[in-house]
């Protein structure tokens, strides 16, 4: 008989190891074990953080359904009125608009910081500055073991791995994973700009680099810069001021001059995919699952449809079926299977396709653009999938 309240471990108290024990939290007993230092409490002047999320209307609605939305200060985030996106020349624009929001954008320690308030208010333990050091597997509906470097060993039902795109505990279970290295940084930063952003957020496909930039509240942006490593440690090296103008330029001025805010911080980007991510008593979830190209600004709500799906699919399971049992495990990756897959192409040839130089491709890419553009029902359709 399946116990009544299972042992769940999260390996990894990110966003999506945070959200994953929320969502748990109604039916089973769960420890978070996080490898970095406790963060302290959010202040009024905390400075920005580069690293923003757009959250989609589907990831609000489980932050809201876990507590943890209400957490999150407004004055921090900032809602997307509409996306500006243009090609590399004309006639390549396209506008995507609805009269709601289409996602809000939300600092990375604001995200952290409301969920762990969350996590602690519903009394979920959660370990700091813990090392995994082992691993054995379940075996056929037994517990599986993890022994931390102290020596101490956990026992539970479900091990899920929300450790990130470097999982340990994916390279401990010895599950597969693909890797495609971009040659790219991903650069990041805040930067104050003259004019008004209207809530709009603007992207440049440009042959060789992706630029996005997110409103923040009032006059403030965030950028993703996806750049060849040789221009990231070109841009890297400039001062605050040739930084800023440097981004408003690559924007065409479209909101004025800027001022650097923040810290600029860059990574390499490369899409890592683990083709089959369960097995007996393990699940993982998040960037440990998939990490994909920044340019869609995607990973973090692909990570929150994994939580969703994986609470839907163990409060559903049968009263004598385990949490780690290996068939419900393998229905949740089915049901994750196309929302994965599909936006791990649709980034991996957007970034393809707007690189290409051979003729006819420039031209035949921003010609699309432009008639998606024309096509309202299309773009809505768009709008929707993006949604969740
Ligand atoms: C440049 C850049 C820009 C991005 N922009 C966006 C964007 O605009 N929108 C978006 O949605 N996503 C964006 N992403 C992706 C986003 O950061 C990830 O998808 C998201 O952080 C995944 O959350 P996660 O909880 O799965 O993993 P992580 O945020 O990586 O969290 C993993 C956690 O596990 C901990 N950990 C690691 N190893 C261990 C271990 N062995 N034991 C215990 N704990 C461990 C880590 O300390 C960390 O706290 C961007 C990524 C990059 C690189």
């Amino acid at each position: 008989m399946a116990a009544e309240r299972p042992d769940i471990t999260i390996l990894g108290g990110g966003p999506v190891g945070l959200a994953a024990a929320l969502a748990l939290h109604p039916i089973a007993n769960i420890r978070v074990l996080e490898s970095g230092p406790a963060k302290p409490e959010p202040s009024a002047d905390d400075a920005l953080d580069p690293r923003v999320y757009a959250l989609s209307p589907a990831s609000r609605a489980l932050l809201e359904s876990l507590g943890a939305w209400r957490h999150m200060r407004k004055e921090r985030m900032a809602p997307v009125a509409a996306m500006h996106v243009f090609g590399d020349a004309a006639p390549g624009e396209l506008m995507l608009d609805a009269r709601q929001p289409l996602a809000w954008i939300a600092e990375h320690g604001e995200l952290v910081a409301a969920l762990t308030l969350a996590v602690e208010r519903a009394g979920i333990a959660v370990r700091h500055g813990v090392k995994a050091a082992g691993w054995d597997a379940a075996a056929d509906g037994a517990e599986s073991a993890l022994k931390l470097q102290d020596g101490s060993v956990l026992r539970q039902s479900l091990m899920i791995g929300a450790d990130g795109a470097q999982s340990w505990l994916r390279t401990a279970a010895g599950l597969p994973v693909t890797h495609k290295a971009y040659d790219s940084l991903g650069l990041v930063a805040n930067f104050t700009c003259e004019y008004s952003h209207q809530g709009i957020a603007r992207q440049w496909f440009k042959g060789d680099s992706v630029l996005a930039w997110l409103p923040l509240p009032g006059r403030t942006i965030s950028i993703v810069w996806s750049v060849s490593e040789a221009e990231g440690q070109r841009l890297l090296a400039l001062s605050a001021e040739g930084l800023a103008a440097e981004v408003a330029a690559a924007g065409g001025r479209a909101l004025g001059a800027f001022s650097l805010l923040s810290k600029v911080a860059a990574f390499p980007l490369r899409q890592t995919l683990a083709p089959i991510s369960v097995a007996q008593g393990l699940v993982l979830l998040g960037d440990a699952a998939h990490a994909i190209h920044p340019l869609a600004g995607q990973g973090v709500n692909l990570g929150f449809g994994d939580v969703a799906v994986l609470r839907d699919t163990l409060s559903a399971r049968g009263p004598l079926q385990r949490v780690g049992a290996l068939t419900l495990l393998r229905r949740h990756e089915r049901a994750r299977r196309e929302d994965v897959a599909a936006m791990a192409v649709l980034t991996d040839r957007l970034k393809a396709l707007f690189e290409a130089n051979a003729r006819p491709l420039p031209a035949l890419r921003n010609a699309g653009m432009a008639w998606l553009n024309r096509r309202n029902e299309l773009k809505h359709a768009i709008i929707r999938r993006a949604m969740g």
